[in-house]
C-alpha cells in the first residue's frame, strides 16, 4: 500500500502540464509538483504551508473567492473555474482550475485537490478570432453601408442622364446624322444598364440590414409563391418546377421567396436546348440543419466556377448569350448566411446542377432569433 502511494506522489510530482496540489481543510498548500512551479513559478520551500488564496487576483480575494470555492467543493465534492490567476511575478494566467474535496472514512473532509492548467495561449488564440471576427464584421457592415450610400447617391444623376439620353433619342432620331442616332442609342443603353446594376447593387447592400424579422414560413408556400412570379418565363420554356414535402423554417419570407425565385430563373435561364427545363426541390434534415437541393438539367457549370459564380456581378457568358448582372446568385448566398447557414453547387457540364444550401432548425428558438435580427 505505502509503494503504491509513494509510486503514486512521485507521478503526480513529476506531471508538468497540470499544476495538481494537495490542500489542507482551511485552504493552506500541502504538496506541490513540477507543474505548479512551471505554471505558478514557486518552488516547493517557497510556497508549502501558504494559503492558496495567494494565486487569486486582488478582486477575487476582497470577494472571497478563494473561500467560496472550496466552501462549493466541499458540499458539491467537486468546484470547476476558468478564470484569472496570479504568478508568483505578478503575471496573469488564464486558468481551468477543478477543486475536489477529499473526505476520511468517516466522511469528513480532510483537504482537498486541485489541479490547474494554464490556458492563456488557447484563451488569447480564441480572443485573437474573436477580435478578427469583430473587426470582419464591422468592416463587412461599413462596406454595405458604403455600397448602399454610394448605390443610392449614384441613382439621382444617374435617372438625370438618363432621362436627358432619352429625350434626345426622341426628339432628334432621324434628324442628326447615323452615327449621331448610334451614339445616342449607346448611350441610351449604358445609363439602362447601370440602372440595373445599381439596383441589383442596392437590393444585395439591403440583405443583411434592411431584412424583414424572422417568423416560421412553411417552404412549399414559397416554392409556390416563386413559382408564380416567374409564370409567364415557365409557360413560354415549358419548363415543370416540382418538390418533395418541404419543411417550415424560420426565416425572413420576402428573402427566402427571392432565393428560391433566382434559383428556378437561372434553372430556366440556363436551359439546355434539347429538353424543356425541369427543376426539383428537396430537403431533408442532418443534425438539426435542413439541407436543401434544388436540381436542375440545364446547361451544368463546370468545377472551375463553383466558388466564382457565388460572387457579385461574376458571370460565365457573355451579356448577348444570355442576359443578366451577375448578381442573383451572390444575393442567394448572402441570404442563406443570414438565415445562418451555407451554401454551394454541385454540377456536371452539360448534365444539370444542383444547388444545395442549408438552414438551421430553429423553429424552437424563433423567439431570440427574431429578436437578434
Ligand atoms: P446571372 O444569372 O445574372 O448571370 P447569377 O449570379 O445568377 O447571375 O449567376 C452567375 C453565373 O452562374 C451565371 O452567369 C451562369 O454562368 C452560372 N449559373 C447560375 N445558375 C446556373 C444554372 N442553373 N445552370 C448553369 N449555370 C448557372
Amino acid at each position: 500500500m505505502r509503494q503504491i502511494e509513494q509510486r503514486f506522489s512521485s507521478m503526480v510530482e513529476a506531471v508538468r502540464d497540470y499544476a495538481i496540489i494537495f490542500l489542507e481543510p482551511d485552504g493552506r498548500i500541502a504538496t506541490w509538483n513540477k507543474g505548479a512551479e512551471r505554471i505558478k513559478g514557486y518552488r516547493a520551500e517557497e510556497i508549502v504551508g501558504r494559503h492558496f488564496s495567494i494565486f487569486y487576483t486582488p478582486s477575487d480575494i476582497a470577494t472571497g473567492k478563494p473561500d467560496k470555492e472550496l466552501r462549493i467543493a466541499a458540499s458539491a465534492g467537486r468546484f470547476e473555474d476558468e478564470d484569472w490567476r496570479v504568478r508568483k511575478d505578478g503575471s496573469r494566467f488564464w486558468a481551468n482550475v477543478v477543486v475536489t474535496a477529499l473526505r476520511d472514512g468517516s466522511g469528513n473532509i480532510n483537504g482537498f485537490v486541485k489541479i490547474t492548467r494554464d490556458l492563456t495561449a488557447r484563451k488569447e488564440a480564441e480572443d485573437q478570432i474573436r477580435r478578427y471576427a469583430e473587426d470582419l464584421k464591422r468592416s463587412n457592415q461599413e462596406l454595405e453601408h458604403f455600397a448602399y450610400v454610394a448605390s443610392h447617391d449614384l441613382q439621382e444623376p444617374l435617372r438625370t442622364v438618363s432621362s436627358f439620353s432619352q429625350l434626345l433619342a426622341s426628339r432628334y432620331a432621324g434628324k442628326l446624322d447615323k452615327d449621331a442616332d448610334e451614339f445616342i442609342d449607346f448611350v441610351v443603353d449604358g445609363a439602362k444598364r447601370m440602372q440595373t446594376l445599381i439596383n441589383d447593387l442596392l437590393a444585395f447592400s439591403r440583405i443583411g440590414t434592411r431584412g424583414n424579422p424572422f417568423a416560421p414560413v412553411a417552404c412549399e408556400d414559397i416554392v409556390n409563391a416563386a413559382r408564380a412570379n416567374l409564370d409567364v418565363a415557365i409557360e413560354e420554356s415549358r419548363a415543370s418546377i416540382t418538390h418533395d414535402s418541404l419543411p417550415s423554417v424560420v426565416g425572413d419570407r420576402t428573402q427566402l421567396t427571392q432565393l428560391f425565385q433566382n434559383l428556378f430563373g437561372n434553372a430556366i435561364k440556363f436551359r439546355r436546348d434539347e429538353e424543356p427545363p425541369r427543376v426539383h426541390v428537396s430537403a431533408g434534415l442532418d443534425a438539426g440543419v435542413w439541407h436543401f437541393s434544388v436540381r436542375d438539367n440545364g446547361i451544368g457549370i463546370a468545377p472551375q466556377y463553383f466558388d466564382r459564380i457565388f460572387i457579385i456581378f461574376q458571370r460565365l457568358h457573355g451579356r448577348e448569350e444570355y442576359p443578366g448582372t451577375g448578381i442573383g446568385l451572390a444575393l442567394c448566398k448572402k441570404i442563406v448566411e443570414r438565415h445562418g447557414g451555407r451554401m454551394w453547387v454541385n454540377s456536371e457540364s452539360g448534365r444539370g446542377s444542383t444547388f444545395h444550401f442549408t438552414i438551421p432548425d430553429e423553429r424552437r428558438h424563433y423567439d431570440e432569433l427574431s429578436q437578434a435580427h
